[in-house]
């Protein structure tokens, strides 16, 4: 039995549930089963707690740290030149909170602040703060926020009620008390302020159900909970603009705001995290049983991001996995779990089994692109049976 995350109603029985290892979201595995509880009462998914959550955040967690250069691709464009996913964040985020001239901004979880860094670019007005709970990332910071603008593991007294507006990009799938966290961050602003937040949305990316570190796994009808009992009001949730994200604005009310009780969404947000399980319960099945029949054959795996990650976890001891197909070039020519990424144009000619491991609801169409993928002897092994 478990207590929503959201709302504290009870969740009696886990909708998913897998033996260790856990994939996490920078590509480690940790030594817990993977479980996701469903609740009812508001639509929210979660899964159990990590263990040792500070730690793992403080020194374990360093996402983007190695290399300035570093940055995910969030599209390739027809002409071969990339969008960088901070440079699509930056331009949603300028034009969701469009904020005054002077504003005061706080970025809440801030990492290495990129997104922030590229909208003072282009908003040289804006007053850029920041805040994290690692100290890793001061050096990012340095040049450009100044002393006074950073806090590490606690906010400033002087802080309280001085933001006109807070962004957290990507953060708040990772903590254990949402409610609570939007509820800190609203103490910072005042009255009238703006949060933008980012998160994955697990409708339209299923894989993110099973990564461990992502406690939350947030519908329209839990983000709308969320915001309104830690104070906010819901002004927009952009699902479109990132896809496989929200993006939600919510503005700090200065009385208490009535809870989110739309029976509806919740219905609807409850029965599509369970569609979202059963096919991950059906894939693990399906998966096992592949690579027992596959067993000792030389086999890829396309994709070298979660879902390909979370295939290699299953099928590695039965299957003699060859390489990692990715169409990333940032990733190609690198070592996945010590195999070799390559361009999937690259895949050897004596390769027998190709592992999809890519979003189920775009899998089919990415791979019926690539005719040099379609060929006699090469068996084709989706995440759906
Ligand atoms: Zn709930």
């Amino acid at each position: 039995m478990k207590n929503c995350r959201v709302c504290g109603g009870v969740i009696a029985t886990p909708a998913y549930e897998t033996p260790a290892p856990a994939l996490t979201s920078i590509m480690t595995f940790l030594d817990i089963p993977t479980r996701v509880f469903i609740c009812d009462g508001c639509g929210h998914a979660q899964c159990d707690d990590i263990p040792d959550i500070q730690a793992f955040y403080d020194t374990g967690y360093r996402i983007s740290l190695n290399s300035d250069n570093h940055d995910q691709i969030f599209a390739v464009k027809p002409d071969g030149s990339v969008i960088y996913r901070t440079d699509h964040q930056t331009d949603i985020s300028l034009r969701l909170l469009d904020l005054p001239a002077g504003a005061t901004l706080l970025d809440y979880g801030a990492a290495k602040a990129d997104t922030l860094r590229k909208m003072t670019v282009v908003r040289p007005d804006l007053k850029a703060h920041v805040f994290d709970v690692s100290a890793d990332y001061q050096a990012a910071w340095q040049g450009w926020v100044p002393a006074d603008a950073q806090a590490i593991y606690n906010a400033p007294e002087s802080w309280k009620g001085f933001f006109d507006a807070a962004m957290s990009h990507f953060v708040i799938e990772h903590v254990a008390d949402p409610v609570g966290f939007i509820r800190d961050i609203g103490a910072l602003l005042r009255p009238g302020g703006l949060l933008l937040l980012s998160l994955p949305n697990v409708s339209a990316n299923p894989g993110d159900m099973t990564v461990a570190d992502h406690l939350n796994h947030f519908s329209h009808a839990s983000v709308r909970y969320a915001a309104a009992a830690a104070g906010f009001t819901l002004k927009t949730i952009d699902d479109t603009s990132f896809p496989g994200a929200f993006f939600a604005v919510a503005e700090k009310c200065a009385v208490p705001v009535a809870l989110f009780e739309d029976r509806e969404a919740v219905a609807e947000a409850v029965a599509r995290a369970r569609e979202i399980c059963d096919f991950w319960t059906k894939a693990t099945l399906h998966l096992d049983d592949a690579a027992r029949r596959l067993s000792g054959k030389r086999a890829a795996i396309y994709g070298a991001g979660a879902y390909g990650s979370w295939i290699c976890s299953r099928i590695g001891e039965h299957v003699a996995v060859t390489a990692f197909l990715d169409q990333n070039p940032g990733l190609q020519n690198t070592e996945h779990f010590g195999h070799p990424v390559i361009a999937p144009a690259a895949l050897a000619h004596d390769a027998e089994a190709l592992f999809i491991g890519l979003n189920p609801l775009k899998a089919r169409a990415a791979i019926g692109s690539m005719p040099y993928l379609q060929r006699p002897g090469l068996e084709l092994v989706w995440l759906e049976a």
